[in-house]
């Protein structure tokens, strides 16, 4: 666990990131792991003396099995709400998911750190359908009235409903797979946007680096990598420079 900013976390479970937002005692859950991380999600809650049920609200960045799992946990257990955009609802509500498929990933497991990857993510719940019946739309436009008081940053492409969350008072930008900054499937590290196959909408994803190059930010936390200090824009640019480059996988 890595506090980014004051009262910002982001916690990395099973190749991808988790964070938490305090206020206080209550805190807000962006992201949750997959479903076999939801004793770790657990964990770090208690990392910071809370208690699970200290978490007010789940905010989801987008429905991919990878950041939704310890979502029902949640409310079945302490009735954790979770809100994302109203685009992204029916997919977590009904399972269908604009998720890579597993032969998707298979093809690219020429690399060892591929096939390490792909056996972590089997064992974490990558083959176990999730439907989140309780998720709901942001209640409001703006910032969401949960501690940390995160903004939604619409940028649809990885998913049709991503959003990034935005910390104006933190100077934090939480990304989501909108831009990462590492991937065991990506040589790259650094700034970049998933392999194409990961996105709904390849040229949607690339033209929603715009929507993120414009937040005032001096920290990223990507929704896989590590969090990157520097500006969205500096953060778009790479990424869309390595796009340009880059071997598509
Ligand atoms: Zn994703």
């Amino acid at each position: 666990m890595q506090e980014v900013a004051p009262d910002v976390f982001c916690v990395e479970g099973t190749a991808v990131n988790w964070v938490l937002l305090r206020d206080g005692t209550e805190l807000t859950l962006i992201d949750a792991g997959w479903p076999g991380d939801t004793s770790a999600v657990e964990d770090s809650i208690r990392m910071l003396g809370r208690h699970p049920i200290d978490v007010q609200a789940v905010l989801l960045t987008h429905a991919h099995l990878d950041h939704m799992g310890a979502i029902n946990h949640f409310h079945q257990k302490y009735a954790t709400p979770v809100f994302m955009s109203s685009a992204e609802v029916p997919h977590a509500r009904d399972g269908h998911l604009e998720q890579a498929k597993p032969t998707d990933i298979i093809k690219r497991c020429y690399r060892p750190s591929a096939l390490r990857w792909t056996a972590r993510i089997m064992v974490a719940g990558a083959l176990k359908p999730v439907q989140i019946a309780h998720a709901e739309p942001y209640p409001t436009p703006g910032p969401l009235d949960v501690p940390g008081a995160p903004v939604p940053v619409a940028c649809a492409g990885h998913t049709s409903g991503h959003s990034a969350f935005h910390l104006p008072d933190k100077g934090v930008l939480v990304t989501g797979d909108a831009l990462v900054t590492g991937h065991p499937l990506s040589p790259l590290s650094g700034p970049q946007l998933l392999p194409p196959f990961f996105a709904h909408a390849p040229a949607e994803a690339e033209a929603a680096l715009q929507c993120l190059a414009g937040v005032d930010a001096e920290v990223l936390i990507p929704g896989h990598g590590m969090p990157w200090r520097g500006t969205p824009a500096v953060a778009a640019e790479q990424a869309r420079r390595h796009a340009r480059t880059s071997n598509t996988l």
